[in-house]
């Protein structure tokens, strides 16, 4: 007998973060069933013990909650408005956007499905592939009150839940804290690079300032396990770090805040878009800072 006291999740997205994640509610003991477009995706969590759907409404149909850990607000928006994953979602289901999506759309989704009795809660996370293995993610919660307390018992499985305001919340936090990131990796980037031409032994650098005022996520992570090493395989793409950064300066100058600093960081690492794989890990941003500027240009003809 199937135990009903613990929701049924249907999970859509099972990617480097997704995977991961759905694995960690199948060993918690949730019936999850899941759908990527990728063979692989759905493979690895029929390795984990999770049941996989043909499509996204399948994986919808029947579940209390439905999570959604896709690349972007445009791939949710289509995933939310195919006809079948409507009808698919019940009334009182609640969909949880776990993706770093826009706040702006997520508040426009959010009303057309409470017209329809289904609540929209974003949950968007930090920590990185290891955190989303692990369990140990931030989730930045965005939603009403009551639809928060309900999901988070399924939250709290992949990390530390915290609640930041209204439906949306979430995503232009996660939006603004990437921008950050993103931000700082490539600051680090150059100060660590004229630091060695100087002399300096890059590790003693990043070792000293973990203890000192400089220190950031890009210091005391990005830089000792993916850059300094050479491997560039965190696990998070160059594509989505811009996105976020775009998702959150488009904020900003909606908002009337002017964010001179933050335009010039987006504006380079779109350049490095263009110039660097579509598979590129955005760690890659250091070796690209790193690059003779007359490297940098983009290949023609
Ligand atoms: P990913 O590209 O590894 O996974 C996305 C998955 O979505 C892929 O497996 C893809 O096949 C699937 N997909 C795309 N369109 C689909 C559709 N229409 N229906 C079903 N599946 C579809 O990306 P990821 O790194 O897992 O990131 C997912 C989200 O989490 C993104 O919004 C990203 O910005 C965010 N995020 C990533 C990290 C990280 O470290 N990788 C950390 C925090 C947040």
């Amino acid at each position: 007998m199937p135990d009903t006291s613990v929701p049924s999740v249907g999970f859509v997205g099972l990617g480097n973060m997704g995977g991961p994640m759905s694995a960690c509610l199948v060993r918690a003991g949730y019936a999850v069933t899941g759908f990527d477009l990728s063979d692989d995706a759905r493979s690895s969590l029929s390795a984990a013990g999770g049941l996989t759907a043909a499509t996204a409404a399948d994986a919808a149909r029947g579940a209390d909650i439905v999570v959604l850990m896709l690349p972007s607000s445009a791939v949710v928006e289509a995933v939310l408005g195919d006809p079948a994953v409507t009808s698919a979602l019940g009334e009182g289901v609640t969909v949880v956007d776990m993706s770093s999506s826009d706040p702006m759309s997520t508040r426009r989704l959010a009303t057309t499905l409470e017209s329809r009795g289904v609540t929209l809660v974003d949950a968007p996370v930090s920590g990185g592939v290891r955190g989303a293995e692990n369990g140990t993610l931030t989730i930045m919660v965005g939603g009403a009150a009551d639809a928060v307390a309900r999901v988070s018992p399924l939250l709290a499985v992949m990390g530390i839940a915290r609640r930041a305001g209204s439906v949306g919340a979430g995503h232009a936090l996660k939006a603004i804290n990437n921008l950050l990131s993103a931000t700082h990796l490539l600051a680090t980037a150059e100060g660590v690079l004229a630091g060695e031409r100087f002399g300096l032994d890059p590790a003693v650098m990043v070792d000293l300032i973990n203890t000192s005022s400089g220190r950031s996520g890009s210091t005391d992570n990005k830089f000792p396990n993916f850059v300094l090493p050479g491997t560039y395989d965190s696990g998070f793409g160059l594509r989505l770090m811009v996105k976020d950064m775009r998702i959150a300066v488009d904020l900003a100058h909606r908002l009337g805040v002017a964010s001179p600093l933050a335009d010039s960081a987006v504006a380079l690492w779109e350049r490095a878009v263009t110039e660097l794989p579509d598979s590129a890990d955005h760690t890659e941003i250091a070796r690209w800072a790193y690059r003779e500027p007359a490297d940098r240009e983009p290949v023609s003809g």
